[in-house]
């Protein structure tokens, strides 16, 4: 009798080691998934990241980032939690966050701004076509997990949304705020003005931790130092060509200290020296929509 307890003892630490190792062989060089909060989880492929939500009536899903990530969580999210994803929700309608849907869309009904949905049909995006739009807010609910999507204004596109999870208390939010970086780049089919704006909207909106499309994890006091960010450089560089001062020189003599520890601000790695190309940016969108005077 003690030994058959023993080995039932042995046998459950067996099954126990081998769902922890199967759940450690869920991560590699290039993916692995993290759990944020609650039920809330966060799924990165290189510098990708989408999160998830496990319920006991499935799974709701985000960005699929691309037909391989996506083949690669959803055999993860089969062998650790056994649910299908019911709800498969893009941020907005970029490819390299968006592609692969198809991958989930046997089981998911697939969800996104109207605006995003007619880019995808349109551009024949390489990914399932939205079953459900919206235009300013929606709420889903999956198991007792709600999900709220908002729009929340023009900004790195046209069809952006936040998803808010009220009770972990995280926002998901993709290419619109960076966690103490820089704009990627130089600001290619940004509103700039709206983009601040909605940035002021996330301020209000209830949450505790900001889970990025790229970088580390924030929270809602990011958002403000980034909206101030925007603000600081569209300040300076709307002043210097009121000035007259060429993009040239802007590049070289406008700084902003406060910001210089941020990713980006300034590399040696010509790729990743985002700041001079995010002044190069602004001033396109400055000469754009504003009179110099
Ligand atoms: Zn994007």
């Amino acid at each position: 009798m003690k030994t058959t307890r023993l080995t039932l003892t042995g046998l459950l630490a067996a099954l126990l080691l081998v769902s922890g190792a199967v759940w450690t062989l869920a991560q590699d060089e290039d993916r692995d998934i993290e759990r944020i909060a609650g039920e809330v989880y966060r799924f990165r492929n290189k510098f990708h990241y989408s999160v998830f939500a496990v319920t006991p009536e499935g799974i709701i899903a985000t960005d699929p980032i691309n037909a391989e990530a996506a083949e690669w969580l959803k055999a993860a999210l089969q062998r650790r939690f056994n649910q299908p994803v019911k709800y498969l929700i893009y941020s907005h309608e970029h490819p390299d966050h968006i592609s692969g849907g198809e991958v989930f869309a046997d089981t998911a009904i697939v969800v996104a701004h109207e605006r995003a949905k007619a880019k995808i049909v349109g551009e024949q995006r390489r990914t399932a076509i939205p079953h459900l739009t919206f235009t300013d807010r929606m709420t889903l609910e999956l198991g007792g997990t709600t999900v709220e999507l908002s729009y929340v204004g023009r900004n790195h596109s046209d069809n952006s949304i936040v998803m808010r999870f009220p009770k972990e208390r995280v926002l998901f939010a993709v290419d619109f705020i960076p966690v103490q970086a820089v704009a990627f780049r130089d600001f290619h089919d940004a509103y700039i003005e709206e983009w601040i704006d909605s940035l002021a909207r996330v301020e209000r909106l209830d949450f505790d931790i900001l889970a990025p499309g790229h970088g580390r994890l924030g929270t809602k006091d990011h958002v403000r130092q980034f909206r101030e960010y925007m603000q600081d450089l569209y300040g300076e560089v709307l002043k210097q060509a009121r000035a007259g001062m060429s993009l040239e020189d802007m590049q070289e003599t406008i700084r902003l200290p406060k910001y210089e520890k941020w990713f980006g601000y300034q590399s040696d790695n010509p790729r990743l020296n985002w700041f001079p190309m995010n002044i190069a940016g602004m001033y396109r969108y400055i000469q754009n929509h504003r009179r110099p005077n």
